[in-house]
């Protein structure tokens, strides 16, 4: 991909400067602590990641020295807060290459986000328009759709994906037709790493006339995501996966079509006027952002949007995407272990099962060695039915997870596996 996350495989290319990982991971206080008198070796990104310490200290100041309720008063401190506020909203305008930053909304996750997305926009949809889904769907980009249906009469279709876990664009271009309304589709699969080729996808969607939702979840941590040139209509992520706080998160979407999409909620900032009579509603991002919002949130998402951005995302994706195949390399030569997901452009995750083995039982033993990944069907159950799966163990990357790291991961799985078998 030219501009979106790199995965196993993608030349890092000539004159990126590789990243100094011990220099980051001194960043993170949490990756200094032991588990069960073992390093801690966290490989649980894909659910959350850990937190460097600019982006503790910056919520530490706003509230210690900064914290007042936004857009509201007159005085010092309400406009620090505010402006700070703002300023998040520009740095996640740069961090996706957004048009504008009132196309950026502050809401509290992916999922806040793709709900927010369904509930107003959706409500334009008709008995028999169509809603088009990958079967690598996360949860939080299947059941906002479902509710829709239900709601709507609209029908959900479903792309299906190859052995390898990568997208059949083939099938997906025969199921597309002028009834497709949405084309819903996850940038990187948190349950199998699949990166999707979103840019493509978005311009068949567009040739009948259907709006792109990009799930970016995943996407956002591993390297650079534009979303001028991706061609979606919204993009969707959480601050909590990319370095920054939880309860915070970014929906962009196209000026125009925020313009003309109802409120999601109701309250206080979403409005113009209010009377018994009848309210009207502020402009886009406000009409969207009901309640007093998650400001220190927004703060420290910004600091850390601005901390990946530092570094470099380009030498993000490279430096990962070498870890990633190092990772890759040393799971297959484990006898029994089968990678699930192994399309050739993948970004952060190695997902696996082995022989005889449950994936739970595995990821205990790995628990007492100080390793975390995550078992399970990772809120991704169709994706885990298309392989004959409930549940597979899932490794997933940061930006400070080291090769050595996952030599200790490979070590440890082929001592569990000799004690469980
Ligand atoms: N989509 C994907 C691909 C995810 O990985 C996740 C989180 N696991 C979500 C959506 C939901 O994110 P959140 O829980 O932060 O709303």
């Amino acid at each position: 991909m030219s501009a979106g996350p790199r995965g196993e495989g993608v030349d890092p290319g000539p004159g990126l400067e590789p990243l100094d990982l011990e220099a980051i991971r001194a960043q993170f206080p949490i990756l200094q602590r032991s588990i069960e008198g073992e390093p801690l070796i966290y490989l649980d990104t894909a659910a959350s990641a850990q937190k460097p310490d600019a982006v503790i200290e910056a919520i530490r100041t706003y509230y210690r020295r900064e914290h007042a309720n936004v857009h509201r008063g007159v005085h010092h401190l309400s406009a620090l807060a505010t402006s700070r506020y703002e300023e998040a909203r520009r740095i996640a305008q740069r961090f996706l290459n957004a048009p504008q930053a009132h196309e950026i909304v502050f809401v509290r996750g992916t999922s806040e986000a793709i709900n927010l997305v369904a509930s107003s926009w959706g409500q334009r949809l008709e008995p028999g328009d169509e809603i088009v889904l990958s079967t690598l769907e996360h949860h939080s980009n299947i059941v906002p759709w479902q509710l829709l249906a239900q709601r709507s009469g609209a029908v959900i279709r479903v792309i299906p994906v190859h052995d390898d876990g990568s997208i059949d664009l083939e099938a997906y271009g025969s199921l597309l037709s002028p009834r497709a309304k949405m084309v819903a589709l996850v940038h990187v699969s948190n349950a199998l790493g699949t990166v999707l080729p979103i840019r493509r996808m978005a311009a068949m969607a567009r040739e009948v006339g259907a709006r792109v939702l990009v799930d970016g979840a995943q996407a956002t941590v591993h390297g650079p995501v534009d979303v001028a040139e991706l061609g979606c209509d919204f993009y969707a992520f959480s601050g909590h996966k990319v370095y920054g706080p939880t309860g915070i998160g970014i929906l962009w979407g196209r000026g125009e079509l925020l313009e003309q999409m109802p409120p999601y909620q109701g309250g206080g900032e979403m409005i113009a006027h209010v009377s018994f009579g009848g309210s009207t509603y502020a402009a886009p991002p406000a009409r969207f952002e009901a309640g007093t919002p998650h400001i220190a949130g927004a703060v420290g998402l910004g600091v850390a949007l601005d901390w990946l951005a530092d570094l470099g995302r380009d030498r993000v994706a490279a430096s990962e995407a070498r870890v990633l195949a190092h990772g890759t390399r040393l799971l297959s030569q484990i006898s029994g272990l089968r990678l699930v997901g192994t399309a050739a452009d993948k970004a952060g995750v190695l997902s696996f099962v082995v022989d005889g083995v449950h994936p739970q039982d595995l990821a205990t033993l790995l628990d007492e060695q100080g390793i975390a990944v995550r078992t399970g069907h990772h809120c991704a159950e169709p994706a885990m039915e298309r392989f004959g799966l409930t549940g597979t163990v899932r490794a997933s990357l940061g930006v400070y997870t080291t090769e050595a790291e996952l030599d200790v991961l490979a070590e440890g799985i082929e001592r569990a596996v000799r004690i469980l078998r």
